[in-house]
């Protein structure tokens, strides 16, 4: 079974995002549970917590129905010692938060080099940062998302998620989320159905099934291997409406959450009804 929802808005409280899902049929979701935009929050309160545990139950979303995606502050792989220890600092916190919901995964972005170290230091740093934070967790897997490999970001191709899994100790804590749009303009060419099989089988050798704890749903405004990460509403892009038809008809990725991320939060709804439609 297919659960498809959105990234919904958090505002006023962790605990309002359950009631936003339910309102645009949403069957999955994401959230922040911190501002996304500012590196000092407020701890969550006991109430916040209750309420969200009540909110999910309520409206019957499981723990593994829940995508949170970290702020996009947040440097892993940063090549500075000041820069990295904040971003630590953040990351830790955000899988702390994840904790006391209850949830049992976070989304985020590898982490960038910034052009001041190679790839490969920047993923080694990046495992590092992911090792520090599981070693003072539990319960949550930190899950790698394939970014399009814009600026001087890493985690744009299969084989570099696959570095950073193979230097993280836990590996039952690691997991990874595909997103749609970055795939494509990273250089999937998940649109052709050729490349869309080859994607998913190379997905497979190289990162492995098993890994994979999410999807983001998002057409692209930009073309294939152009490394620029812009949104759009699924079948309004480069990418197509068939691209999603085969995804949500694809058994692959039964029992995961799928979430939109795409551009007009009021055109949700009707995208989870059209994505739900499209399963044959
Ligand atoms: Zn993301
Ligand atoms: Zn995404």
């Amino acid at each position: 079974m297919k659960y498809i929802g959105a990234h919904v808005s958090a505002s006023g409280g962790v605990e309002n995002a359950p009631a936003n899902a339910v309102k645009i049929g949403a069957k999955a979701f994401g959230l922040f549970t911190r501002n996304q935009r500012q590196w000092v929050s407020k701890p969550l309160t006991k109430e916040s917590i209750t309420s969200f545990r009540d909110n999910c139950e309520k409206y019957g979303y499981a723990p593994w129905q829940i995508l949170p995606h970290d702020s996009y502050l947040i440097n892993l792989g940063h090549p500075e010692p000041a820069g990295l220890k904040k971003s630590r600092e953040a990351f830790l916190d955000e899988m702390k938060r994840c904790e006391q919901l209850g949830l049992d995964r976070l989304n985020f972005h590898p982490g960038s080099h910034l052009n001041q170290i190679s790839e490969e230091k920047c993923m080694k740093i990046i495992a590092e940062s992911i090792n520090i934070s599981l070693d003072k967790t539990t319960g949550v897997t930190a899950v790698i998302e394939n970014t399009a490999g814009q600026g001087s970001n890493i985690g744009y191709s299969f084989e570099q998620i696959r570095f950073i899994i193979d230097h993280v100790e836990d590996q039952s804590r690691v997991g990874v989320c595909f997103d749609t749009c970055h795939g494509y303009t990273s250089g999937y060419n998940i649109k052709d159905p050729g490349g869309y099989n080859q994607t998913f089988q190379e997905f497979d050798e190289v990162i492995g099934f098993n890994y994979l704890k999410g999807f983001h749903l998002n057409d692209s405004k930009k073309e294939l291997g152009s490394r620029v990460d812009r949104h759009d509403q699924i079948g309004k892009g480069l990418l197509g409406e068939e691209v999603f038809r085969r995804i949500v008809n694809d058994s692959r990725f039964d029992e995961i959450p799928m979430i939109l991320e795409t551009p007009d939060e009021e055109l949700w709804g009707k995208e989870i009804l059209l994505l739900y439609s499209l399963i044959e």
